[in-house]
């Protein structure tokens, strides 16, 4: 195969299985290209991703926001009782003096979850719109740089590992917050799974593609 200039790898695809490379060729809507090597799926082709995608984007959003609102749990130690919350933990992380652990904990558990949804619901708004081509290639660059570092998964197992560790000591009432969070990580979960990055830069040369047909 002969590369003859940049814009001719657009058309490629590598397995992430096998490393194989492939030729991206229209698939039908609701159908999904394999390696002809080792089988894994290349990408999927679903009309309607986009707005699946922002109706995603915009729930978990609101999830987040309800996280970071309530109490997480209620912790009840010898007629003692304390509500947990999110910036709480942080709080109380600067009150004591951690700051280098508090300011990484603001970024990995509240400033990048919160762009990375904020730049998907734009990001989706903008490919249904079909608008401001350069603005989703940045976007989407953007979104690339932040995603590794988005760790809300795991501190929800650390809340979790910690709830076990207290139990037997302390009453534990889970708050709103809690069910909240857990209902944001598996939409978060589901959205890096299901919309990678990939998948998010096909769907942004489709949308562009058929705007240029027109
Ligand atoms: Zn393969």
């Amino acid at each position: 195969m002969k590369i003859e200039n940049e814009d001719a790898l657009d058309n490629l695809i590598i397995c992430k299985q096998c490393f194989t490379l492939h030729e991206e060729v229209p698939i039908e809507d609701g159908t999904k290209a394999c390696c002809s090597e080792c089988g894994a799926i290349l990408y999927r082709y679903d009309s309607k991703l986009i707005e699946h995608g922002l109706a995603l984007s915009i729930t978990g959003f609101i999830f987040f926001v309800l996280a970071n609102l309530f109490p997480l749990v209620q912790i009840e130690i010898l007629g003692h009782e304390q509500f947990i919350t999110i910036p709480k933990t942080i709080f109380s992380l600067f009150e004591s003096e951690f700051y280098i652990v508090g300011l990484i904990c603001i970024f990995l558990i509240f400033i990048f979850p919160l762009m990375i949804f904020t730049i998907n619901i734009l990001l989706f708004i903008l490919l249904k719109m079909e608008r401001h081509e350069k603005l989703t290639k940045e976007l989407l660059i953007l979104l690339s740089h932040i995603i590794p570092w988005s760790m809300t998964d795991i501190f929800l197992i650390s809340i979790l590992v910690a709830l076990v560790k207290l139990i037997g000591y302390a009453q534990i009432h889970m708050g709103v917050s809690f069910w909240a969070l857990i209902v944001f990580v598996l939409i978060d979960l589901y959205i890096v799974k299901r919309l990678n990055l990939s998948e998010l830069w096909m769907l942004r040369k489709r949308a562009f593609a058929t705007k240029d047909e027109e």
